[in-house]
């Protein structure tokens, strides 16, 4: 079937990412779940893209089996993990995967301390905002456990991965222009110990506080 632009390249692999696929130095990776809480709700699906129009998807099983391929990227220091709302993903993925080494971009963060004129700072809103594209919310909250995905599915969890280059590239600038990207790099690199915090039961504890 041949790509078009209203439908994405999307490439589906189970338990680890294929040998010898080259993501590049920035790649973006989101993840699905069975809920909110790593430490209750497993770790479904890994979605990343280079950047380029391809989302790749892979499936993992309830009786996970190790990935060593996607664990090597998540420790690869040359590469740059592009995520919105790391917190969330770098917390599952190194509970489920392997350590994750930064370089670590987060564009909900980049978004909080560039686009002070809103407090609207979900993926959806970004993707408008930069894009004027709209992306659908409707299996956000679907079965991501199921043994196969259904079309929908894999679209929107393909969609999650196919903007936050574009979205990077527009919140730098603009962090840049503000005179905040040093904190935003320092939130960065915070991220790790952030998730560390939050998988021993610091999650609600703001550490910062009097
Ligand atoms: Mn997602």
């Amino acid at each position: 079937m041949p790509a078009s632009k209203s439908a994405p390249d999307i490439h589906l692999y189970h338990d680890d990412l294929p040998d010898g696929l080259d993501l590049g130095d920035v790649v973006a990776i989101d993840t699905e779940t069975m809920g909110l809480n790593p430490l209750r709700d497993r770790l479904c699906l890994v979605q990343l893209s280079s950047g380029d129009g391809i989302a790749h998807l892979v499936k993992i099983a309830k009786d996970q089996k190790p990935a060593p391929r996607l664990a090597a990227l998540l420790a690869d220091p040359s590469v740059e993990k592009l995520f919105h709302f790391a917190r969330f993903d770098v917390s599952v993925l190194s509970y489920y995967i392997g350590a994750i080494h930064g370089p670590i971009y987060c564009t909900k963060i980049a978004s909080k301390l560039a686009r002070t004129y809103t407090d609207r700072h979900g993926l959806a809103e970004l993707v408008s905002e930069t894009l004027q594209i709209s992306l659908s919310k409707a299996q956000q909250s679907s079965d991501w456990g199921n043994d196969s995905l259904s079309e929908d599915q894999m679209r929107y969890a393909a969609a999650d991965v196919l903007y936050l280059h574009q979205i990077k590239d527009r919140l730098t600038r603009m962090l840049e222009r503000e005179g905040r990207m040093a904190e935003a790099q320092a939130c960065f690199h915070f991220l790790p110990i952030r998730c560390a915090l939050d998988l021993n039961g610091f999650g609600h504890t703001d550490i910062f506080a009097h």
